[in-house]
């Protein structure tokens, strides 16, 4: 009788372990339904990056002085100045220009101590290769214009989840052309003009 009492027991303990880790699971599940899809059908969807995004750097080889501040700043002296000097003019004459991205830490510092602001951090980040020597950039490569995943026909763009406006839960709910996270510069200095008014 005490051995059939305790197989009972043992069946009912049982029974509730299973509710527990059964309820446990469900509670998960409904967690999840509450929250924003996180999905993006990469590469036909995708993100658009932050204002700030630091993404491949874009070089105008026109405004470049080749003074090396690029490289003295840049925490692994990367970039590659080659120049000479021309004696006429008696100035620095650059030749090549070019910066290896499978080395190149995306920090910034070259970009915001560049003298004459010839350089810039684009939004692109899509750079990967098969071998990659293919990722040191010359000037020429440098200089291509910058890609915006708004301006690509063959994508779909869609605002960063974290950015999306209160109330929408998913990004596919949003039009195109909707305003992006963040204000570009010409649109903080408005904003300041009107606050000093
Ligand atoms: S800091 Fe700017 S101007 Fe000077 S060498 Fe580098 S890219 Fe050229
Ligand atoms: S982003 Fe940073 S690591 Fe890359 S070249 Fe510029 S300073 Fe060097």
């Amino acid at each position: 009788m005490l051995k059939f009492l305790k197989q009972i027991g043992d069946y009912a303990k049982e029974s509730v372990q299973a509710a527990r880790y059964i309820g446990q699971g469900l509670a998960v599940t409904f967690d999840h339904m509450q929250r924003r899809p996180i999905t993006v059908q990469y590469p036909y969807e995708r993100l658009i990056p932050s204002e700030r995004f630091r993404g491949r750097i874009h070089f105008e080889f026109d405004k470049c002085i080749a003074c090396e501040v690029c490289v003295r700043v840049c925490p692994i002296n990367l970039p590659v100045v080659d120049w000479e000097f021309d004696k006429p003019s008696k100035k620095k004459k650059l030749n090549h220009y070019s910066i290896d991205f499978g080395v190149c830490i995306f920090c910034g510092n070259c970009v915001e101590y560049c003298p004459t602001n010839c350089l810039s951090m684009t939004e692109e980040y899509d750079l990967c290769t098969y071998d990659r020597h293919e990722l040191n950039y010359d000037n020429v490569a440098l200089g291509r214009l910058p890609y915006k995943v708004t301006q690509d026909p063959m994508v779909t763009p869609l605002r960063e989840l974290v950015y999306l406006p209160k109330g929408v839960l998913d990004p596919h709910d949003l039009p195109a052309d909707a305003k992006r996270a963040g204000m570009l510069p010409e649109e903080i200095v408005k904003q300041e003009e009107q606050t000093a008014q």
